[in-house]
């Protein structure tokens, strides 16, 4: 792991990821269609979007990777030409994804400004070899998009690949990660992971994808706002001029003029502040917390020589370590306790489970010791 982003590193050294940002607003706005439909609906939709003022890249996908046969699939190279038309019309650069060497051949001879890898491909370490070297010598913004899998690694390593063959423009695009639970959102956000990628990669620009994260159109604002003020540096949003009758993912594309109106209601507040008054109490109030953190540490440990004593007693007396219907009692509980104390019983389950797996952990140790 260590040597890994140590590797990552070395390689963003020598690659002035910084420069990327060439886009004036924050948050950078890439939208338009989920797929390139005719040239009616592109050049349709790339003109109220330009006209709006807001939108900073037109995007829209040629080549689908569909999950089931027999899905649209995209027009493939044809819609290029009207993407070219895109540019020459109405000014907006231009965004494709690309998931084959071929594609990213076919996208550069059509003059597109920002190529994006799909989460589908992302995923295959094989295929982003080969987009790498296609795209080796060639100075064309790269995003990379979360790979279906929520697996870090495998995301920072596809970043990794595109620099190594000395991409200099790279960015991430989080769109949130598959499940096989059903959730309200058709992929779980999972925002800590694009946490630890910018954690890893600090200097490349990390924009969110509401529409796919959350599947539906009424979720989008709601993720995009999250994503600002965890300081995403853009959002790409799907747009179609009549989103009922698009040929793929319909139910989560805005029309240009929701999708105007959404950005207008997005609040975007500052990463930083010069006001003293405001950066001394924000320091008076951290200091807080890390008294309670540090508090918290103490009583963990506390907990776990308990423990650990149990496990001594257990060991005595020929006695499991699980026991379930203690560990439900534990859990039901503090779930009534914490529901009156304002914490969800979605975060009581994860902090005991992960405190009841230490415990487990300790008295396994203890029972192994001679
Ligand atoms: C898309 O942007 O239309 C798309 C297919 O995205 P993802 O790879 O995130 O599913
Ligand atoms: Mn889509």
């Amino acid at each position: 792991m260590k040597t890994k982003i140590k590797e990552v590193e070395k390689v963003l050294d020598i690659v002035p990821m910084k420069n990327w940002k060439v886009y004036k607003q924050r948050p950078l706005m890439v939208a338009g269609p989920c797929s390139a439909e005719t040239e009616e609906q592109v050049m349709e939709t790339a003109r109220l979007l330009a006209e709006s003022g807001r939108v900073d890249v037109f995007r829209a996908g040629m080549w689908k990777p569909r999950t089931r046969p027999d899905s649209f699939e995209g027009v493939g190279t044809e819609g290029l030409k009207w993407l070219k038309q895109v540019k020459e019309h109405y000014g907006l650069p231009t965004a494709v994804e690309v998931a084959t060497e071929k594609h990213v051949y076919e996208a550069l001879k059509f003059g597109i400004d920002i190529l994006w890898i799909g989460a589908r491909t992302s995923v295959n370490p094989f295929a982003m070899q080969s987009i790498s070297d296609a795209l080796q010598g060639v100075n064309t913004m790269v995003m990379v998009k979360n790979p279906i899998n929520p697996e870090p690694d495998l995301w920072v390593g596809a970043v990794e690949r595109l620099c190594k063959a000395g991409i200099k423009h790279v960015g991430a695009i989080h769109r949130g990660f598959s499940s096989y639970e059903k959730t309200a959102y058709r992929n779980q956000p999972k925002w800590q992971i694009a946490i630890e990628l910018r954690q890893r990669i600090p200097d490349i620009p990390l924009l969110c994808d509401p529409s796919h994260m959350g599947g539906h159109r009424k979720f989008i604002l709601d993720l995009a706002q999250k994503a600002m003020d965890l300081n995403y540096d853009g959002l790409m949003i799907e747009s179609h001029i009549d989103p009922d009758n698009a040929l793929s993912d319909k139910k989560q594309q805005l029309t240009p003029s929701d999708l105007v109106q959404l950005i207008s209601q997005i609040v975007l507040r500052d990463p930083e502040t010069k006001d003293s008054d405001f950066i001394n109490a924000l320091h008076e109030l951290r200091s807080q917390i890390d008294i309670y953190d540090d508090q918290l540490l103490d009583i963990l440990e506390s907990r776990m020589l308990v423990a650990e004593t149990i496990g001594k007693y257990k060991k005595e007396h020929n006695i499991t370590i699980l026991q379930s219907a203690r560990w439900k009692e534990i859990l039901t509980r503090a779930i009534e306790k914490g529901e009156k104390r304002g914490l969800s019983s979605d975060f009581i389950t994860v902090i005991l489970e992960a405190i009841h797996q230490e415990s487990i952990n300790h008295q396994m140790k203890v029972m192994k010791e001679a």
